[in-house]
């Protein structure tokens, strides 16, 4: 059965202490979407519910999509399938390999069909689902990553989670977002629901070339709203899923110090980004800002921290 429609993972949002945060006399609270459920974790949850709406309209009965070896999408679709007994199948690029996502995949029931660098090239290409949908007919096909308007649409709601637990903070409001952005799709969605309210940073895990501007713009002009109320921050240290040891350092800190996990993909170069702009003295004293945990904890497994 697909997830009931009123099924809403709740996300804790707690004060962080940091000393780089104390010393410029900035507030943040991070918003734990790792913490959604003890299967599924992370904003690609979010950027599925549109899809699982969808699918549930047209009387689907699961969700197939794609993604690599080591894929958030993947294992956040497998666990819900998992969690609620549904059927989820997963188109994986390059060859078959025994990951610690893909060994997850498995075991909550996903089943994997390897595509190759080749055939997963063609994802794009229009008649690329005629044959899986002819295969099964009874699952919604979900793109890659979840990303598009459908998925900023499923992640509106963190705006409204976030203000429901301001006061329980002794917060009458904040000034802004933070978090990563590999497609901007979740960062799309925060600037959907703000509707001009307040800011939105999205600290890029990819380079520049990566589209993540356009997309956003695309996202936004579809949904018929200003292209506005946002900002990119290059966050990327060299390029996507790119390492170094202050990065590895500061994740390490931030864990030990403030009891916050993080992964090196997106969690930490986010909050190395937000690190370097606090200290640098961009933020105010006395402002407060909300950090979305992106999840991704899953994938850390991969880089032994
Ligand atoms: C996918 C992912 C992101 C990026 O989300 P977008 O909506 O593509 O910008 C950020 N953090 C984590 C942990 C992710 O898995």
């Amino acid at each position: 059965m697909l997830p009931p429609p009123d099924w809403r993972p709740h996300a804790p949002l707690e004060p962080l202490h940091f000393d780089w945060l104390s010393r410029a006399g900035v507030e943040v609270a991070v918003l734990r979407l790792d913490r959604i459920d003890p299967l599924i974790s992370g904003n690609k949850w979010f950027k599925l519910n549109e899809h699982i709406v969808a699918a549930r309209q047209v009387g689907a009965e699961g969700l197939i999509s794609l993604g690599g070896a080591h894929s958030n999408h993947l294992h956040a679709l497998a666990a819900a399938g998992k969690r609620f007994g549904f059927a989820t199948v997963g188109l994986l690029r390059g060859h078959p390999l025994d990951t610690p996502t893909v060994l997850d995949l498995q075991a909550f029931g996903m089943e994997l069909h390897w595509l190759g660098y080749e055939g997963y090239r063609k994802r794009h290409q229009a008649d690329f689902w005629t044959p899986w949908q002819a295969r099964y007919p009874r699952l919604h096909a979900v793109p890659e990553g979840g990303g598009g308007l459908a998925g900023a649409r499923g992640c509106r709601g963190l705006v409204a989670m976030v203000e429901a637990q301001l006061p329980a903070l002794g917060w009458d409001d904040f000034q802004g977002w933070w978090l990563a952005a590999g497609t901007g799709t979740t960062a799309a969605g925060l600037v959907l629901a703000e509707a001009g309210q307040r800011a939105v940073h999205a600290a890029l895990a990819v380079p520049d070339d990566h589209g993540v501007a356009p997309s956003m713009r695309n996202i936004l002009v579809e949904a018929g709203v200003a292209d506005s109320g946002y900002e990119l921050i290059e966050a990327c240290r060299g390029g996507f899923a790119k390492v170094d040891p202050e990065l590895l350092a500061f994740i390490a800190d931030s864990e030990q110090q403030g009891g916050l996990p993080l992964e090196p993909l997106y969690t930490g170069k986010a909050l190395l980004a937000l690190r370097e702009q606090v200290t640098a003295g961009c933020f105010g004293m006395g402002t407060r800002w909300v950090f979305v945990h992106t999840g991704g904890l899953q994938g850390r497994r991969g880089f032994a921290l």
